[in-house]
């Protein structure tokens, strides 16, 4: 979850969305092939208009984007077949495969429909803990306490602090304020006592979000079923792996793949990070990856993919399909690579 280059991409996409310019600079910059990031599916989103709406985009703008990009050359292939074409180089056709993570109900009721006219595969990274309930989607938890509260009491390292959630504004900036509580402040194995007891003073379930939105075990290996689905690993937790020390980080990434093969039948050859941006997943993280014998690993960095891709197959930049963008445009902008440069210092090549 979570974007980081959301300035940019608005600076961005809305100078170049139709203006042609990405058209002539795909030769440059275009890459290889694409790694779609989803998250949410659905045209019924818990609050279609809250602070996590990037996060949602509705099967009908899934359903335009795939046809829209098979018509400008891409054919959507399995994540295993994107790593061949990687290993291909320059000289195949144009690829793009699908990943969502989190494990989102609608992924199974709303996206597969779309996926299945189009013969669209799509990989899905499952977190254990969030599943079996050890961890909440505490991003929606938050938008809910928010939302619930007038004011909220915090205890942080320079004393108490107290926000006001009466107003849109101050809903806002509460939420900001307490996302760098949880992800900054407090320790990651913290975050959740400190986000249960904010829950209990809002008349929050904490649990909800997941319950009403994730998929259960079931429902998981109803999609490992699907000869489009593929299941990957999320780690245990969905800890920030940086803010981890180096065993408990390893353990998570190791355990995720051992949880899974014993729950499904077979083991995840594929991973993504937690977040995914620079502060949650480095060098690390990636040797843990390749350590652990996962095949390849993606973060949410912004980029195309380019032959070199081939050598970091365990840093693998993506694209994100992003609810507050829902504009073929924004998204024929971003494939053409344009938008990888400018939103990595220069960089074609993203790693971590
Ligand atoms: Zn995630």
């Amino acid at each position: 979850m979570i974007d980081s280059v959301d300035t940019l991409r608005r600076l961005v996409l809305n100078g170049l969305g139709h203006s042609g310019v990405s058209r002539l600079a795909r030769p440059l910059v275009g890459g290889v092939g694409a790694i779609l990031m989803l998250h949410r599916v659905s045209a019924h989103p818990r609050k279609p208009h809250g602070v996590n709406r990037h996060l949602n985009i509705a099967p009908a703008f899934l359903d335009a984007l795939i046809a829209d990009m098979k018509a400008d050359g891409y054919e959507f292939v399995t994540l295993d077949e994107a790593l061949k074409r990687l290993a291909q180089g320059r000289g195949a056709r144009r690829f793009a495969t699908i990943t969502a993570d989190d494990a989102y109900r609608d992924n199974l009721t709303e996206a597969l429909p779309v996926l299945e006219k189009h013969g669209a595969p799509i990989t899905i990274y499952v977190a254990p803990g969030l599943i079996d309930g050890a961890v909440d989607l505490w991003w929606e938890v938050l938008e809910d306490i928010v939302n619930a509260a007038d004011t909220l009491a915090v205890n942080t390292a320079n004393g108490p602090l107290m926000l006001d959630c009466s107003t849109p504004e101050g809903r806002l900036a509460s939420n900001a304020r307490l996302q760098r509580h949880l992800t900054v402040e407090v320790g990651e194995q913290e975050q959740r006592a400190v986000l249960h007891e904010l829950a209990c003073a809002a008349g929050v379930d904490p649990q909800a979000p997941s319950r009403e939105t994730l998929m259960n075990w079931d429902e998981i290996a109803e999609a490992v079923a699907h000869p489009l689905v593929t299941i990957g690993a999320h780690t245990i937790h969905h800890y920030s792996l940086k803010r981890l020390d180096e065993e408990k980080a390893r353990r998570e990434i190791v355990e995720a793949g051992n949880v899974l093969e014993a729950r499904l039948g077979t083991r995840p050859r594929h991973m993504a990070y937690p977040y995914g941006y620079a502060s949650a997943v480095g060098a690390r993280e990636v040797d843990l990856a390749k350590e652990a014998g996962y095949a390849s690993a993606v973060t949410t960095r912004h980029g195309v993919l380019q032959p070199d891709h081939a050598k970091h197959l365990h840093a693998l930049p993506r694209i994100s399909v992003n609810g507050r963008y829902q504009e073929l445009g924004f998204l024929r902008t971003m494939l053409s690579g344009i938008t990888t440069p400018l939103a990595n210092r220069g960089r074609m090549l993203v790693t971590v």
